[in-house]
C-alpha cells in the first residue's frame, strides 16, 4: 500500500506527462530511446515496474507481457496501438490506453494552410524562386472566400476544419455515413456524389476501412468540378494515387495536397521515393501538388496534448481503476475514491457465467456502495466500492477474489 508505483517511460515521452505522473508521487524512470524485446523484459523485471509508457517504436509483445507479471497498464503516447499485442495484454489483465484525437486541431490547421497554398499555387511559386525564376502570375490563382469546402468524414478533424473554413468566408458541405449535427452554417449532403459535384476543395477525413480504400478514384474525380482541388490528410489508401496523377497532369484537378501514403518510410531520411511506390517519381513531377511526410498531427501542442491525455488515463487507472478510453478493456468507471474509508475492488476476470455470484458472496458481509461491471470479448472488469472494512478484511477479500476461478488480476485501492 505504501510503496510508490514505478513507471518506465521510453522514447522521450512528452514532459507534460512526466510532470503529471511525478506529481502523483509515482517513481518515474525515463529512457530516451525505444528498447528491444529482451532489453525491455530485463528492464521491466529489474525495476519492478507497474506501468510503462511508450510511443510507436517499442513493441510490447506477448513474450514481454508473459514475462512481466507485475505490469498493470501500458500507455501508448501516440495515436496507434499496433505496437502492442492488445489481446495478450487484455488476457493478462493489462489495460492499454492511447490518444486518438489529441492532434485533430493540428491536422485541421494544416488543411487550412494547404487550401490557401493550393489556391494561390504557393508551393510552385516558392520552388521557382528558389530555382532563381521570377514568375508573377494571377491566372488560376483565387481567394478562398466564397468557395465551397467539401469535407468527407465529419468527425474530430472534419468538424474542427468546418469552423475554421467558415471563419474565412468559405461555404462548408460535408458527407458522412452518420447523420451529424452541423457546426455553424455547414450542411450535410445526402450522398458523396452531391459533395463531389459541388466542392471547390474536397478534403478527406475518414478512417482507413475496407469501404474507404480507394474511396476517391478516377470515377469520383470525374464527377468533381473542373479545376477543383483534392486534399488527403487521412490515410494513404483512401485515394487511388495513379488516378490523382492522371487528373493533375490532364488539368482536371487544379492542385492537390497529399500528407499520407499507402506505404510510408519507417524513418526520416533522403531517397524515400522508392519506398512510396512505383508511381513515386511521376507523383513528384505533378504541378501544384503539395507533398508532406505525414505531418498533419505533428506539432508541439499535439505532443503535449497526447502527454496530458495518456498521462491522465494512466493516473485514473492506477489510482481509481477507471478504464475509460482503454483500447483493449471494457470501459468501466466509478467516481474517484473519496478517501473516506471506502475501499475499491478492481477485478479483471474471464467473461464466464457465475463470476458475479462468487464476488457477491465474498462482498456479501460488507456494505457495497456502488458496483459496476462490463465485458469485452473474453475479458470482463468489475469495480466495487465497499465501506466498513478493516485491514484484515481487505486482505481476506483480496485473497478470496484473487484466488477465484475466473480471476485474471485483482487490486484493492484505498
Ligand atoms: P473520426 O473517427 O473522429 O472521424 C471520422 C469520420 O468519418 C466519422 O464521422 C465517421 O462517421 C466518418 N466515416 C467513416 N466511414 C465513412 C465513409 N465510408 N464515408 C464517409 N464518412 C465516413 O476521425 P478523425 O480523428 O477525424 O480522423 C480522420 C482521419 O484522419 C483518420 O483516418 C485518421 O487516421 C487521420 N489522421 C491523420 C493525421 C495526419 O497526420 N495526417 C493525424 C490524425 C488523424
Amino acid at each position: 500500500k505504501d510503496d510508490p508505483l514505478r513507471i518506465l517511460l521510453l522514447e522521450n515521452v512528452n514532459a507534460t506527462a512526466v510532470a503529471m505522473l511525478k506529481a502523483q508521487g509515482f517513481v518515474v524512470e525515463e529512457v530516451k530511446k525505444a528498447l528491444g524485446e529482451q532489453e525491455l523484459i530485463q528492464r521491466l523485471k529489474e525495476g519492478n515496474f507497474s506501468a510503462i509508457g511508450i510511443r510507436s517504436k517499442t513493441k510490447v509483445t506477448a513474450k514481454v507481457i508473459a514475462e512481466c507479471p507485475n505490469l498493470l497498464v501500458i500507455g501508448c503516447f501516440c495515436i496507434g496501438t499496433n505496437q502492442v499485442d492488445l489481446l495478450a495484454a487484455a488476457k493478462a489483465g493489462i489495460a492499454v490506453f492511447n490518444s486518438p484525437f489529441s492532434n485533430s486541431r493540428s491536422v485541421a490547421e494544416l488543411v487550412i494552410s494547404e487550401v490557401i497554398a493550393l489556391s494561390r499555387q504557393l508551393c510552385d511559386r516558392a520552388r521557382e524562386m528558389r530555382e532563381g525564376v521570377w514568375n508573377k502570375v494571377s491566372k488560376g490563382c483565387w481567394e478562398v472566400r466564397g468557395k465551397t469546402l467539401g469535407i468527407v468524414g465529419y468527425g474530430h478533424i472534419g468538424s474542427q476544419l468546418s469552423v475554421l473554413a467558415e471563419s474565412m468566408g468559405m461555404s462548408v458541405l460535408y458527407y458522412d455515413v452518420l447523420p451529424i449535427m452541423p457546426l455553424g452554417s455547414a450542411k450535410q449532403t445526402e450522398t458523396l456524389d452531391d459533395l463531389l459535384e459541388q466542392a471547390d476543395f474536397l478534403t478527406l477525413h475518414v478512417p482507413e476501412l475496407p469501404e474507404t480504400t480507394n474511396m476517391i478514384g478516377a470515377e469520383q474525380i470525374s464527377k468533381m468540378k473542373d479545376g477543383a482541388y483534392l486534399l488527403n490528410n487521412a490515410r494513404g489508401k483512401v485515394i487511388d494515387i495513379p488516378a490523382l496523377i492522371d487528373a493533375l497532369k490532364s488539368g482536371k484537378l487544379a492542385g492537390a495536397a497529399v500528407d499520407v501514403f499507402p506505404h510510408e518510410p519507417a524513418s526520416n531520411g533522403p531517397n524515400f521515393g522508392d519506398s512510396l511506390n512505383a508511381w513515386s517519381s511521376e507523383l513528384r513531377s505533378c504541378p501544384n501538388l503539395i507533398l508532406t511526410p505525414h505531418i498533419g498531427g505533428s506539432t508541439e501542442e499535439a505532443q503535449s496534448a497526447i502527454g496530458a491525455e495518456v498521462g491522465g488515463a494512466l493516473i485514473r487507472y492506477l489510482n481509481y481503476g477507471s478504464t475509460i478510453g482503454s483500447v483493449n478493456f471494457p470501459e468501466v468507471n466509478l467516481r474517484p475514491i473519496l478517501h473516506d474509508g471506502t475501499v475499491r475492488l478492481c477485478h479483471v476476470h474471464l467473461n464466464q457465467p457465475g463470476v458475479l455470484k462468487v464476488v457477491n458472496a465474498v462482498l456479501g458481509e460488507h456494505n457495497v456502495e456502488k458496483q459496476f461491471s462490463d465485458s469485452k470479448g473474453d475479458i470482463a472488469y468489475l469495480l466495487a466500492d465497499i465501506t466498513n472494512v478493516d485491514e484484515k478484511e481487505i486482505k481476506d477479500i483480496y485473497e478470496a477474489i484473487a484466488g477465484s476461478r475466473a480471476n485474471i488480476a485483482t487490486r484493492m485501492l484505498f
